[in-house]
């Protein structure tokens, strides 16, 4: 699906859905649809205050809640960093670089048979599971030969 598409899809869900598209809204919905770095509120916020120079942090925040509320965005905590967002709604795991912090998608059939098989093991109800993967990304592993 083209950004376009996923964009106006997502117009039509917050339609559906009852909450007002205000243009700041709308242009954090297609900062994060056209961004693939699961940016965090900080990142958004710079990217967009010279367009609306009366926004603040605090609104960013604001207008990623409203979307997550509605499932339009989901809000990734990995350690203690802030929280990044992504809109990439299907299933997915993530990869991330010890260095620089920066999460890519890294997409892999989802690992159904651990749900069940815990919940025949420990007799739990499994609700979902989170697998992250750790490393180093291709610009840090350059960056360290240069340094050399
Ligand atoms: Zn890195
Ligand atoms: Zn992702």
């Amino acid at each position: 699906m083209t950004e376009e598409r996923k964009l106006g899809k997502a117009i039509n869900r917050l339609k559906e859905s009852g909450v007002r598209i205000t243009p700041q809204r709308h242009a954090v919905l297609e900062f994060l649809l056209t961004s693939k770095s699961h940016p965090t509120a900080d990142e958004i916020y710079k990217a967009l205050k010279d367009k609306f120079p009366n926004m603040s942090v605090a609104t960013v925040y604001n207008n990623l809640r409203v979307l997550r509320k509605i499932g339009l965005v989901r809000e990734l905590t990995y350690g203690d960093d802030s929280s990044r967002f992504d809109c990439n709604m299907t299933e997915h795991y993530h990869i991330i670089c010890n260095d620089c912090g920066k999460i890519e998608d890294f997409h892999y059939p989802i690992l159904d048979e651990v749900e069940s098989l815990a919940e025949q093991v420990t007799g739990f109800e499994v609700s979902h599971h989170r697998m992250e993967l750790y490393g180093k990304c291709k610009a840090c592993q350059q960056f360290e030969i240069q340094k050399h």
